[in-house]
Parts: C-alpha cells; structure tokens; sequence
C-alpha cells in the first residue's frame, strides 16, 4: 500500500514533531524541497507493508497577502489530490480562529478521509478529551479521531495503522 497525506493545522500543534516521531522510525527521506509548487515533502515513511509520503499544504494557513486567494484555491485542489488529510490540533487549547478557518476548508474537501488528530494528550487528563472531541465534532464530521502525543510517540503506531486502511 502507498499514499499521499496531507498534514494540515496551526503553527506549534506538533506537526513537525510528528513528522520526527514518524520518520524517526523508518528513516527513508526528510526533504523541504518542493515537490510540486502546490505541496512540500515532510518525509517518506517506508515499511515493508505501506510506503506513506506526508505532504505540507502551505495555503491551508490563514493567507495575509495578495496571494491569498491564489493559495487558498491551490490549497483546495491540494487537499482533494491526496489520500488522506491529518488534521492536527493541540488538545489542550481551545478551538480558535485558525482552527475554524481551516475547517471551512476541510468542509469543502469532497472524497479525501479527514482525520481529526488530537496532539498533546500528555498535557490533558484523560477526562478533558471527550469534551474536545465533542466540540469538534460539532464543527464537522470527521473520519477518525485519533488521540497522540507526537512528543512521546504515545499511539502514534495507532495512528499510522488506521491510516494505512485508508491508502
Ligand atoms: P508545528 O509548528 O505544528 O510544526 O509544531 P512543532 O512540531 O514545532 O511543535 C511546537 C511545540 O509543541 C514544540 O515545543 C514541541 O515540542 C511541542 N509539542 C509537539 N508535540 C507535542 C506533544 O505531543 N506534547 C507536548 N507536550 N508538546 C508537544
Ligand atoms: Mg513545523
């Protein structure tokens, strides 16, 4: 199995440190060269089984320039090109502004799975992630939701098996 995934969210929600929790695994390539002018290689993780290449999505980011709108529509064919969408959000602040523009786009995506990735589970009690959960489900359906601490490593396996159904 093989895929493309786009990880999308805020600044400092941990995507990085995902990526580095991911690849450190499985070293196969880290590269900040532009793939296409539309999406930029995290990195390749490889296994005997799947074979996944995480994707950032620049104008999935609130755009402050005259090259917003451009971004904006380039983001959403981006996100209707891959496999799959990680979404990723830090659990333990409340859903702002970034969040709910980056979901309006995440509405418009037509075919592509959306997980709802929950970081930073080693901030929060375990009883402070329903309420989470709650709140952006109301936002909009998701199709998984998958708790992780990108930091530890904690159910990031998980993560990466729920993903390889979906390639
Ligand atoms: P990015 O901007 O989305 O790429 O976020 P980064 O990966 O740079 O992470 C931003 C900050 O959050 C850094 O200080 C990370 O160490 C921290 N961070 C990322 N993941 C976790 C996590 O699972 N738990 C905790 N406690 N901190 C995290
Ligand atoms: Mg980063």
């Amino acid at each position: 199995k093989s895929g493309f995934v786009a990880i999308v969210g805020r600044p400092n929600v941990g995507k990085s440190t995902l990526m580095n929790q991911v690849i450190g695994q499985k070293i196969a390539i880290m590269s900040d060269k532009p793939q296409t002018t539309r999406n930029k290689i995290h990195g390749v993780y490889t296994t005997d089984e799947v074979q996944i290449v995480f994707l950032d999505t620049p104008g999935i980011h609130k755009p402050n320039s005259k090259l917003g709108n451009y971004m904006v529509k380039a983001a959403e064919s981006a996100l209707n090109e891959v496999d799959a969408i990680l979404y990723l959000t830090d659990v333990s602040e409340s859903i702002g502004g970034g969040d709910r523009y980056i979901m309006e786009q995440l509405k418009k995506v037509k075919d592509t799975p959306v997980f709802l990735v929950l970081n930073k589970i080693d901030k929060i009690h375990p009883e402070q992630m329903l309420p989470v959960i709650e709140k952006f489900s109301k936002q909009m359906n998701f199709t998984e939701i998958v708790p992780v601490s990108a930091l530890n490593g904690n159910n990031v396996n998980a993560l990466l098996d729920t993903l390889s159904k979906y390639l």
